[in-house]
Protein backbone atom coordinates (compact mmCIF):
# COMPACT_ATOMS: atom_id res chain seq x y z
CA UNK A 1 0.00 0.00 0.00
CA UNK A 2 0.90 3.79 -0.90
CA UNK A 3 1.51 6.14 2.08
CA UNK A 4 -1.21 7.82 0.44
CA UNK A 5 -4.07 5.34 0.60
CA UNK A 6 -2.60 4.94 3.91
CA UNK A 7 -3.65 8.54 5.03
CA UNK A 8 -6.47 8.52 2.36
CA UNK A 9 -8.31 5.44 4.26
CA UNK A 10 -7.24 5.82 8.07
CA UNK A 11 -9.03 3.13 10.54
CA UNK A 12 -11.86 3.98 11.93
CA UNK A 13 -13.66 6.62 8.56
CA UNK A 14 -15.13 5.21 5.84
CA UNK A 15 -13.56 7.02 3.30
CA UNK A 16 -12.40 4.39 1.17
CA UNK A 17 -16.37 3.61 0.31
CA UNK A 18 -16.69 6.82 -0.94
CA UNK A 19 -12.99 7.15 -3.02
CA UNK A 20 -14.23 5.66 -6.42
CA UNK A 21 -17.52 7.79 -5.70
CA UNK A 22 -15.03 11.30 -5.54
CA UNK A 23 -12.97 9.53 -8.46
CA UNK A 24 -15.73 9.28 -10.85
CA UNK A 25 -16.67 12.74 -9.40
CA UNK A 26 -13.77 14.49 -10.64
CA UNK A 27 -13.54 12.48 -14.02
CA UNK A 28 -17.39 13.60 -14.77
CA UNK A 29 -16.47 17.66 -14.32
CA UNK A 30 -13.03 17.55 -16.12
CA UNK A 31 -15.12 16.04 -18.73
CA UNK A 32 -17.32 19.34 -18.89
CA UNK A 33 -14.93 22.04 -18.39
CA UNK A 34 -10.80 22.65 -17.21
CA UNK A 35 -10.81 21.93 -13.38
CA UNK A 36 -8.57 23.12 -10.33
CA UNK A 37 -7.50 21.94 -7.39
CA UNK A 38 -9.24 23.84 -5.18
CA UNK A 39 -12.21 24.73 -7.37
CA UNK A 40 -13.13 20.93 -7.03
CA UNK A 41 -12.36 20.91 -3.35
CA UNK A 42 -15.44 23.42 -2.98
CA UNK A 43 -17.21 21.75 -5.52
CA UNK A 44 -17.10 18.56 -3.00
CA UNK A 45 -17.64 19.75 -0.12
CA UNK A 46 -20.79 21.25 -1.37
CA UNK A 47 -21.79 17.41 -2.25
CA UNK A 48 -20.68 16.85 1.59
CA UNK A 49 -17.18 14.85 1.13
CA UNK A 50 -14.89 16.71 3.27
CA UNK A 51 -11.10 15.63 1.23
CA UNK A 52 -8.48 18.33 1.68
CA UNK A 53 -5.85 19.60 -1.05
CA UNK A 54 -3.48 17.03 0.75
CA UNK A 55 -5.89 14.15 -0.60
CA UNK A 56 -7.39 15.41 -3.89
CA UNK A 57 -3.79 16.53 -5.29
CA UNK A 58 -2.53 12.96 -4.86
CA UNK A 59 -5.68 11.77 -6.63
CA UNK A 60 -5.81 14.11 -9.48
CA UNK A 61 -1.88 12.90 -9.83
CA UNK A 62 -2.86 9.32 -10.07
CA UNK A 63 -5.49 10.07 -12.56
CA UNK A 64 -3.37 11.67 -14.58
CA UNK A 65 -0.85 9.10 -14.56
CA UNK A 66 -3.21 6.50 -15.70
CA UNK A 67 -4.16 8.34 -18.72
CA UNK A 68 -7.57 9.80 -17.01
CA UNK A 69 -6.82 13.29 -16.44
CA UNK A 70 -4.12 15.58 -18.58
CA UNK A 71 -3.17 18.81 -16.66
CA UNK A 72 -1.53 21.60 -18.27
CA UNK A 73 -0.59 25.28 -16.86
CA UNK A 74 -3.03 28.64 -17.42
CA UNK A 75 -2.20 32.13 -16.24
CA UNK A 76 -4.51 33.28 -13.26
CA UNK A 77 -3.91 36.70 -12.47
CA UNK A 78 -0.24 37.13 -11.77
CA UNK A 79 0.16 33.38 -10.73
CA UNK A 80 -0.35 30.53 -12.65
CA UNK A 81 -3.11 27.42 -12.21
CA UNK A 82 -2.63 23.94 -13.23
CA UNK A 83 -6.41 23.05 -14.59
CA UNK A 84 -7.43 19.37 -15.28
CA UNK A 85 -9.31 18.11 -18.30
CA UNK A 86 -10.70 14.41 -19.61
CA UNK A 87 -8.70 12.37 -21.46
CA UNK A 88 -10.38 10.69 -24.79
CA UNK A 89 -9.84 7.64 -22.05
CA UNK A 90 -11.32 9.02 -19.28
CA UNK A 91 -14.11 10.32 -20.88
CA UNK A 92 -14.54 6.11 -22.38
CA UNK A 93 -13.89 5.11 -18.38
CA UNK A 94 -16.62 7.59 -17.23
CA UNK A 95 -19.13 6.21 -19.70
CA UNK A 96 -18.34 2.77 -18.63
CA UNK A 97 -18.46 3.92 -15.03
CA UNK A 98 -21.90 5.21 -15.46
CA UNK A 99 -23.41 1.76 -16.54
CA UNK A 100 -22.34 0.29 -13.49
CA UNK A 101 -23.06 3.74 -11.22
CA UNK A 102 -27.25 3.65 -13.13
CA UNK A 103 -27.33 -0.62 -11.64
CA UNK A 104 -26.16 0.50 -8.42
CA UNK A 105 -28.18 3.22 -8.10
CA UNK A 106 -31.35 1.08 -8.63
CA UNK A 107 -30.04 -1.94 -6.93
CA UNK A 108 -29.83 0.74 -3.54
CA UNK A 109 -31.62 3.07 -4.17
CA UNK A 110 -35.13 1.58 -5.77
CA UNK A 111 -34.81 -1.61 -4.86
CA UNK A 112 -34.73 -3.45 -8.30
ZN1 LIG B 1 -20.46 18.01 -8.76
Amino acid sequence: MSKTKVELFAPGDNRDLYSGLIRLHVLHHAAEEPIFGQGMVEELARHGYRISPGTLYPLLHGLEKRGLLRSSEVQNGKSRRKVYRATATGRKALLAAKGKVRELFQELIEGR
